[in-house]
């Protein structure tokens, strides 16, 4: 796994796939009203800080659910304005999406000495990923992913992934979309679970 992870660092530099000790639940393509606020009730019943990754459209979409996260006191990062596959787009539009996504978080409060960012589909050109990285985002990829979007990828199958691959400072990729939702929403408090008998701390990044 070490050569792997030298590997995945060498070609995609400028990005993190796990960090220090504790375990990170993160959640992208929110917030939505559909599922966003189920999902905080449960993080809030088990005491848990996640890390929202926010696409800016859904912000303007819905200001009072960014709000409910926000003032949860959970980590809030930019994963672009209109949710952009970075291969498709040119380095000046990209970064201007990812601009004025946050312009929308920071008009809002969310201040972060290095704020997150995490590309959509982790698809980010490598010309990308260093302008964001010079301009001080830390750039936020995963090491477990749920494939909880998957229809044909049952909660159960979802625990068992977790279960193998999750490892101290994993960083664990969900969504809070309509895809996920279900799913997603039954998993959750399976998964807290285990990670907390399993001794991990859970933590925002
Ligand atoms: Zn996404």
């Amino acid at each position: 796994m070490v050569i792997f992870k030298n590997l995945t660092q060498r070609f995609f530099p400028y990005g993190v796939f796990r960090k220090g000790k504790a375990v990170y639940l993160t959640f992208d393509d929110g917030p939505i009203p559909e599922v966003t606020p189920r999902l905080l009730e449960i993080l809030d019943r088990y005491g848990v800080k996640a890390t929202f990754f926010m696409v800016g459209e859904n912000i303007d979409k819905h200001p009072e659910v960014f709000e409910q996260v926000f003032k949860a006191g959970h980590s809030i990062g930019n994963h672009t304005y209109n949710h952009l596959k970075g291969w498709d787009y040119s380095l000046q539009d990209y970064i201007d999406n990812v601009t004025k996504c946050q312009e929308r978080l920071e008009e809002k409060g969310v201040k972060y000495e290095r704020p997150l960012f995490r590309p959509p589909y982790g698809k980010a050109t490598l010309a990308q990923r260093k302008a964001l990285h010079q301009k001080g985002y830390e750039i936020v990829f995963w090491d477990v992913l749920t494939q909880d979007y998957n229809p044909t990828k049952t909660p159960a199958f979802m625990l068992r992934r977790i279960q193998r691959q999750t490892r101290p400072g994993s960083i664990i990729n969900f969504h809070d979309s309509l895809k996920s939702n279900e799913r997603m929403l039954e998993v959750i408090p399976q998964v807290i679970e285990w990670l907390q008998k399993e001794g991990y701390e859970l933590a925002a990044l």
